[in-house]
């Protein structure tokens, strides 16, 4: 009878799909007999080992689906070097409230500051909490846009860039958009505003000039603002590109202040 009822244990666990916990069985199974487990410990022993596993397979995914263009975590960020953000609103940001609010941030500077590291961080920390993130830069978003409202199917990219938990967007200003262009990332704004649902964005633009983003329509760019700083974190970086300041730290470049400096 106890060998069917194994054989059964085995086969159902299949039909459900849980295959970690299949696997895992017989090992399991001979433990709680050696260890004399209580029946309730030997089966939440066996469900957190499928639960820890599709965990781990559901962050490798949205890993993936994010299309990073590299992985930076918080971890990596040196605050020292940047004495201009303010710390505790970057902890804030990376317990992941923001999303749940559908708060955006922004993320403003010159090159270097590490936009785009911490952008990718808060992408990567979105991925492991289990929710879907996806990476792109304004000129690829911009392309992507204009490429599918040729082949007619811009209703269901502008659904898809609605689709994930996180959408961030790198890079804005960086190349001027033409007036198409900043319709349609107006329209991704607008869209992921109607339904809270965040965006990081980063910008080596203040917003004085993003007219300028907006193909000089300063009503478009405004009603983006509005949406974009309605509920939002902005982090203005100020200071040196970390970068140089690692490079003439170790002496390859000359000072700033240096006459010689060709910077
Ligand atoms: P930005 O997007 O502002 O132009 P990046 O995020 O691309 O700058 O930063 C340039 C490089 O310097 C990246 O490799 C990044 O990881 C690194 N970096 C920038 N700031 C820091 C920092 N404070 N601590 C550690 N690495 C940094
Ligand atoms: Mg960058």
């Amino acid at each position: 009878m106890s060998a069917l009822y194994e054989e059964l244990a085995a086969s159902s666990l299949e039909q459900l799909g849980m295959h970690t916990a299949k696997d895992a069985l017989d090992q399991v199974a001979q433990r709680a007999a050696a260890e004399n487990w209580s029946y309730s410990h030997f089966l939440g022993y066996l469900l957190s080992a499928e639960t820890s596993a599709r965990q781990t397979k559901a962050v490798a995914l949205n890993l993936q689906f994010a299309r990073f263009p590299y992985t930076k975590r918080v971890e990596h960020f040196d605050f020292a070097a940047q004495p201009s953000l303010d710390r505790r609103l970057v902890d804030e940001l990376f317990t992941g409230r923001f999303l749940s609010e559908g708060r955006n941030v922004v993320l403003l500077g010159p090159p270097g500051v590490g936009k785009t590291h911490l952008a990718i961080a808060l992408g990567v920390m979105t991925a492991e909490k289990g929710y879907r993130v996806s990476f792109t830069t304004a000129a690829d978003l911009a392309r992507k846009l204009t490429t599918a409202m040729a082949e007619n199917r811009l209703g269901r990219i502008l659904n898809a860039f609605g689709q994930p938990t996180l959408l961030i967007i790198d890079e804005v200003g960086y190349l001027s958009l033409e007036p198409a262009e900043a319709s349609l990332l107006f329209q991704v704004i607008a869209r992921r505003y109607d339904k809270d649902q965040s965006i990081v964005l980063t910008s080596n633009k203040p917003f004085g000039e993003w007219a300028q983003i907006f193909a000089g329509d300063v009503v478009m760019a405004s009603a983006a603002l509005d949406r974009m700083l309605h509920r939002c974190t902005v982090l203005n970086i100020r200071g040196d590109s970390y970068r140089l300041k690692e490079r003439r730290k170790a002496g390859l470049l000359a000072a700033p202040t240096d006459p010689n400096s060709n910077e």
